[in-house]
């Protein structure tokens, strides 16, 4: 076994990661990155559906969760979506904005993953991957990382493993157990950006909706998103659902406005007057016809569903658009870290240096990424995150 000396270590090699150690690299820092999984970047490979959602230009801090809503206004302010965007423009790869400021690759994901590869390229930094860190130790002014590759004496150690969600591909508490470690406190952690299920007998009448999708308005705790809603067999997904799951606590109830554009009991009042269309038709003109259809066969509505809206009482109307207008359900929880995209909790901010990402109690450890209770709405908000957090640090370290 090798015992090599350093400046900084880098533990993951995600997105944050090798971000922060080329920045570091590139300041003539003697960095080694080290992953213990065995394909660079696996998770910028999946994201945005394999074209990598990289950055958001309406980036702002109140796109992020956390126990501390300021914390991440320095280092968003220090490296900008401009500064991104910059970067992927300078190795010729071409994005487009899909939605609300959402850019993605116009190809790959894999083009992010070899741009920040090259830049670690440019900062001379050395690869360990795959490799596993044993232990992380204090050694005089600095530490001592123990690797199954040898161990390696350093000044500085980044922790950039991530968050917990998609164990699969090599996602891992590690971040958190070395932030326990060294006495630091955590956020309690949990799945965020992650569809939402309900108990089997509260969804038994809505199974046969699967795959209907519409935009909807949708609110719990402090949350409030227009998105799409997409009805599954389990429960509920789409962007509207993920975006609040960030803010969903478990026993909460979710509201929903499935057609948020129109006052529904008024327009069905004063569409009465001639309302020769049956009730079941007419709610078709703003809702897919699968979720209309499956609306009206539940008992309070079903011996309407065929009346003419002209026969129908102002009461049962002024009810129908209630119900479709504040639908309230309650999850029964979350399809969990196998399906969520982020972390939301982590290392608590409150021990961290909002300028550097150094554990104030510990100096010379750093936490970068989406480990730090840092989390972002879905579009692109936490690959700036990861990109800001690990700049900032990769000027410190
Ligand atoms: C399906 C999916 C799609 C997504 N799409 C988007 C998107 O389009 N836009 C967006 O902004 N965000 C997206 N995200 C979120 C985004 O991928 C993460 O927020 C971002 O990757 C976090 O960067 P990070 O460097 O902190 O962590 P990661 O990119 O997860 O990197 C962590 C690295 O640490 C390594 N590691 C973990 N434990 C250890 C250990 N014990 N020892 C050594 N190495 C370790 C891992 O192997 C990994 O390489 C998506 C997430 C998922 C799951």
């Amino acid at each position: 076994m090798t015992s090599v000396l350093t400046d900084v270590v880098v533990v993951g090699a995600g997105a944050a990661g090798m971000m922060c150690a080329a920045v570091a690299g590139q300041r003539g820092r003697r960095v080694i990155l080290v992953d213990h999984a065995s394909k660079l970047g696996e998770k910028i490979r999946i994201s945005g559906g394999g074209r990598c959602n990289f950055t958001n230009l309406n980036t702002a801090p109140e796109h992020f969760i956390s126990r501390n809503p300021h914390f991440c206004r320095s280092a968003l302010a220090r490296y900008s979506p401009q500064d991104f965007i910059a970067l992927v423009k300078s190795y010729g790869i071409g994005y487009h904005e899909k939605h609300r400021g959402q850019l993605f690759c116009d190809q790959s994901s894999e083009q992010i993953i070899e741009l920040l590869r090259r830049e670690c390229e440019r900062g001379a930094v050395q690869w360990r991957m795959p490799c596993s860190v044993k232990a992380i130790r204090r050694e005089n002014s600095g530490f001592v990382v123990a690797t199954d590759q040898g161990e390696i004496s350093t000044g500085r150690v980044v922790i950039a493993s991530g968050g917990m969600s998609i164990p699969k591909i090599g996602a891992s508490d590690y971040g958190l157990r070395v932030a326990r470690q060294f006495g630091l406190k955590i956020v309690e952690p949990r799945p965020a950006l992650v569809p939402l299920t309900f108990a089997a007998e509260v969804w038994q009448p809505f199974v046969a909706l699967a795959g209907v999708s519409l935009p909807v308005r949708v609110s719990s705790g402090d949350g409030d998103f227009l998105e799409d809603l997409l009805f599954t067999h389990r429960g509920l997904s789409g962007p509207a659902i993920l975006q609040i799951s960030s803010y969903w606590h478990a026993g909460q109830a979710l509201c929903l406005d499935l057609i948020p554009t129109l006052e529904l009991e008024a327009v069905l009042c004063q569409l009465k007057a001639h309302g020769r269309q049956q009730l079941g038709r007419v709610l078709q003109s703003w809702l897919p016809r699968r979720l209309a259809e499956g609306w009206l066969q539940q008992a309070a509505w079903s011996d309407w569903a065929e009346c003419r809206l002209a026969e129908v009482p102002d009461q049962v109307l002024a009810g129908l658009g209630k119900s479709l207008q504040g639908w309230k359900l309650v999850p029964s929880g979350s399809e969990g870290w196998r399906k969520a995209e982020v972390m939301r909790g982590g290392v608590d901010t409150v021990e961290l240096s909002q300028a550097t990402l150094e554990a104030k109690k510990v100096p010379g450890l750093h936490f970068v990424g989406e480990v730090v209770d840092v989390t972002g709405w879905l579009g692109g908000y936490n690959f700036q995150w990861a990109w800001a957090s690990a700049h900032a640090c990769g000027q410190a370290v």
